[in-house]
């Protein structure tokens, strides 16, 4: 028998309300930022997603770690629904569920040492006090490539990616078996992009940790990835192993984001499919398929029907009308 997957999510939804009026609020709306998807991860194992700006991805993230309330749906991590935990239920279980986010700088609070921000969850979490949080603040720092004096200094003091280690560091604090990695390296120099996706991969095998690893592009996750998962305007439109995604795509948003990617040989040459137009708004999404305002192969059944989200086998799921299941 298969084991259970570490973290699972199940028709997830999370719909924003638009409310008008002041004294009386009324809902005249909702933004539909995820909207029923599921997917699973393994332990020890890193699931890409992807998707252009606003189509939920990040959303998901922190609906993961419950830092917003899911409309419906379940998200059962290590076989428990943690839709269903009371808060101080919730608050143990973060321990155990960390997020990295896009923005170092941002994330770190600039009146606190290092030291501090990386010990601060030891304490939350009772792991470590004094002495004892000092000695592991070190050893973390180490792990993620700083010296033990940066402990005394300020966020300011460091550069981009020295600030995304240290952000590392502060996650890595609590011992956790799962890290949100929310676009991580999309605010640094692509340099910077690749010693910070390779210290996440040496940690990963150092510490057996899973990740979700969020990006808008596909090049950034392709290398870290055992699965990635595609997102459009709130839904998964594919998901599958990585080699299968970058080699044989079959939806054609997929496609599209894949012919953005540069190829670094000269000789070779892809064409390159351009979408027409911005991501819709996720207030009044397209009928049928969400993708079909945008895509080069729209067929009347598109703009009608939503496609279902099927099982094309060897764990390749696509969401297309052109495409059909095997199952
Ligand atoms: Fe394009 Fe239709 Fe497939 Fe949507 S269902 S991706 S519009 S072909």
């Amino acid at each position: 028998m298969a084991a259970e997957p570490l973290l699972e999510v199940k028709n997830l939804i999370k719909h924003f309300p638009i409310t008008r009026g002041i004294i009386i609020a009324k809902k005249v709306g909702a933004v539909q930022a995820v909207d029923g998807i599921s997917f699973h991860i393994d332990k020890g194992e890193t699931l890409g997603l992807v998707g252009e700006s606003g189509c939920g991805k990040s959303t998901t993230g922190r609906l993961i770690l419950r830092l917003i309330e899911a409309t419906s749906g379940e998200i059962r991590f290590a076989g428990r629904n943690i839709l269903d935990l009371k808060p101080d239920q919730m608050r143990e279980l973060r321990r155990d569920m960390q997020i990295i986010f896009q923005d170092p700088y941002a994330s770190l609070n600039p009146r606190m040492t290092v030291g501090d921000i990386v010990g601060e969850p030891m304490e939350i979490h009772g792991i470590a006090r004094g002495a004892e949080k000092e000695k592991r603040v070190r050893e973390l720092l180490s792990v993620v490539g700083l010296a033990s004096h940066h402990a005394r200094r300020y966020p300011h003091e460091f550069s981009g990616g020295q600030r995304q280690r240290i952000g590392v560091a502060r996650a890595l604090a609590v011992n956790p078996k799962i890290i949100v990695c929310d676009e991580p390296v999309s605010a640094l120099d692509v340099s910077i992009q690749a010693q910070v996706i390779n210290l996440l991969q040496d940690l990963q095998k150092e510490f057996g940790l899973t990740y979700l690893f969020i990006a808008h592009d596909l090049s950034v996750v392709k290398h870290i990835s055992n699965r990635v998962a595609v997102m459009y305007l709130g839904k998964l439109v594919e998901l599958a192993e990585k080699d299968t995604l970058y080699e044989t795509p079959l939806h054609p948003y997929t496609k599209a984001l894949l012919s953005a990617i540069p190829i670094p040989d000269p000789a070779l040459q892809r064409e390159r499919i351009i979408l027409e137009g911005d991501v819709p708004s996720p207030i009044n999404p397209p009928t049928g398929c969400r993708f079909h305002t945008r895509c080069p192969y729209v067929m009347d059944i598109c703009k009608q029907e939503d496609p279902a989200y099927v099982d094309v086998g060897d764990k390749h799921f696509v969401a297309c009308h052109l495409v059909k299941s095997n199952k």
